[in-house]
C-alpha cells in the first residue's frame, strides 16, 4: 500500500468508519420490531461522547435532530438515531466488549502502513511496548458481578475494575499508541499481584499472535522482573526491560555490588550543560534470583547526581547486552514508563470519567465498554496528532489542547458539520482570516 493511500485510511472518516462497522456486525439479541436503536448507532454514540470528552453531546444532538432532522452524530459517526441516556446503558451493558478488539489493530497497521510506526523505533527494527496496570473505575457502592472486591478493616468494601494496558511508547514522542487492554478480574479469591501477573500471562500471548513479526521490548515495572515473566518473554520470543528494585533483589544486588568490587561492572559518566552527573553502570550475565536454576540476566543502573547528591536512581535488568554504545538509550527506554501513566493513563483518568458516573456501571459490559471508547477515542487523537495535517494546524493556532477542544464541542453543539475537515476549517477560520498577535 502506497503511503497516501496508507493515510486516506487513517483520516477522521475512515477510522470511524471502520468502527462502526465492528457494531454493524454484533448480532442483535432483541426482538424483531422492538428495536428503535440500532447497536451501532448507540455504540458510535457513546464513541462520539468519549471522541468530545462530554456527556452532554447526546442531548445537544437530540436537539439538533429534533430542530433540523440532522445531527453530527449522524454526519460525522454514522448515528442514524440518537440513543437516549438509559437506552444506551441497556444495549451497551449486553455488547460484547471484544468487538472493539479489531480497531486496535486495525488502527495499528494502518500506522505501520503509513510508516508513522518508525519514529517509535529504539533500536533499529525494535519497538518499546510499555506494560502497566491501572484502576480505571473504583466505588464503595457501586459494584458489577466482575468487580475486584477488597475488604478494609473499618468493614468498607471497596469495588473497582483493573486494566493492564500495553502501549507503544518512544522517549522522544509525544504521541503513544494503546492496544487493546486486558482486564483484570476477581477470580478464586487471588491477590491483585497475582491478577496482574494472569492478565500479563493473557494479554502477552495475544500480542503475539496479533502482530506475530512485531520486534518487541516490554518494558515494566518491578512486580515483573521475576524468572517467569523472563520465560515467558522468552517463549513468545519478546525482549524486555524490567525495574529492578533492591529489596526485591537481593541476591542480584549482593552479586552486583561483589561484581562491582572484582572491577568486573562496567561504568561510565557523562556531565550535561546544567552540569548534572549521568552515572551509568552495567554488567551482563549475572543471576536473576539466588536460586540454583536462575537465569542470566544483563543488569543495568543510572544515578543522577547534582552537587554531590544523588538525585535519581534506578535500575532494570534485561535480557539483550547492556554495551557502552547503547546504556544510555537502555535507560531511557526504562524511564519510558512514566509516559504511560501521564500521556495515556492521566489523560483517560482527568478527562471523561464523569462519564460512567452519568451513565451508569451496568452488570455486564457496560463499564468496560465505556472504557474501550474512551480508549479509542483517545487513540484516535494521537493519530490525528500524527497524521492530520489540519488537525496539526489547529494545535498550533490555538493556545492549548484544552481550548482547541472547548471550541471544537461549542461547533459540534451549535452547528452541523458534514465531516470533520469542516469542523475544523472552521475552527481555523477565526485564525486564517485574523491571525493571532504575536
Ligand atoms: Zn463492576
Amino acid at each position: 500500500m502506497q503511503a497516501t493511500e496508507a493515510k486516506k485510511h487513517l483520516s477522521f472518516g475512515s477510522l470511524i468508519k471502520y468502527l462502526g462497522g465492528l457494531y454493524l456486525d454484533v448480532p442483535d439479541w432483541r426482538q424483531e420490531g422492538k428495536v428503535e436503536h440500532s447497536i451501532r448507532d448507540t455504540a458510535m454514540g457513546g464513541v462520539g461522547m468519549m471522541y468530545f470528552q462530554s456527556d452532554s453531546v447526546l442531548e445537544f444532538q437530540r436537539q439538533l435532530e429534533v430542530s433540523t432532522r440532522r445531527s453530527n452524530l449522524s454526519t460525522l459517526f454514522g448515528v442514524n438515531k440518537v440513543p437516549s441516556d438509559s437506552q444506551m446503558r441497556e444495549i451497551l451493558d449486553e455488547v460484547s466488549s471484544e468487538t472493539a478488539r479489531p480497531a486496535f489493530k486495525k488502527y495499528f497497521a494502518g500506522l505501520q502502513r503509513g510508516k508513522y510506526l518508525e519514529r517509535f523505533q529504539i533500536f533499529p527494527g525494535q519497538y518499546l511496548l510499555s506494560l502497566d496496570g491501572s484502576q480505571y473505575f473504583g466505588s464503595e457502592n457501586i459494584s458489577c458481578p466482575h468487580c475486584l472486591i477488597k475488604e478494609h478493616k473499618s468493614g468498607q468494601t471497596n469495588y473497582s475494575h483493573l486494566i493492564l494496558q500495553a502501549t507503544l511508547v518512544h522517549p522522544d514522542q509525544k504521541q503513544v499508541i494503546p492496544l487493546m487492554p486486558e482486564e483484570i478480574c476477581n477470580e478464586d479469591g487471588t491477590t491483585k499481584q497475582d491478577c496482574e501477573f494472569n492478565a500479563a500471562k493473557r494479554i502477552l500471548p495475544q500480542i503475539r499472535t496479533e502482530h506475530p513479526f512485531l520486534d518487541i521490548i516490554i518494558n515494566c515495572d518491578g512486580l515483573y522482573s521475576k524468572q517467569p515473566m523472563f520465560e515467558l518473554l522468552y517463549e513468545l520470543k519478546m525482549h524486555g526491560i524490567l525495574v529492578a528494585k533492591e529489596d526485591d533483589h537481593k541476591p542480584l544486588f549482593e552479586w552486583v555490588s561483589e561484581q562491582r568490587q572484582l572491577g568486573e561492572t562496567t561504568q561510565y559518566e557523562a556531565v550535561d550543560e546544567k552540569h548534572r552527573k549521568h552515572r551509568y553502570e552495567w554488567i551482563n550475565a549475572v543471576p536473576l534470583n539466588g536460586r540454583p536454576d536462575s537465569i542470566l540476566v544483563n543488569f543495568f543502573r543510572y544515578q543522577i547526581i547534582v552537587d554531590g547528591e544523588v538525585t535519581y536512581k534506578s535500575a532494570w535488568v534485561t535480557d539483550l547486552e547492556v554495551t557502552k554504545q547503547n546504556v544510555a538509550t537502555m535507560v531511557r527506554a526504562g524511564r519510558a514508563r512514566w509516559k504511560i501513566e501521564n500521556e495515556c493513563f492521566n489523560t483517560l483518568k482527568n478527562q471523561g470519567y464523569h462519564l460512567e458516573h452519568n451513565f451508569g456501571h451496568g452488570q455486564k459490559n457496560l463499564s468496560f465498554n465505556f472504557f474501550l471508547f474512551n480508549l479509542l477515542a483517545f487513540f484516535i487523537h494521537q493519530i490525528l496528532e500524527l497524521t492530520d495535517g489540519m488537525y496539526q494546524r489547529c494545535r498550533q493556532c490555538y493556545r492549548t489542547k484544552k481550548h482547541l477542544w472547548e471550541t471544537l464541542r461549542v461547533l459540534f453543539g451549535l452547528f452541523i458539520f458534514e465531516t470533520w475537515e469542516n469542523m475544523l476549517t472552521m475552527a481555523l477560520s477565526r485564525y486564517t482570516e485574523q491571525p493571532r498577535p504575536g
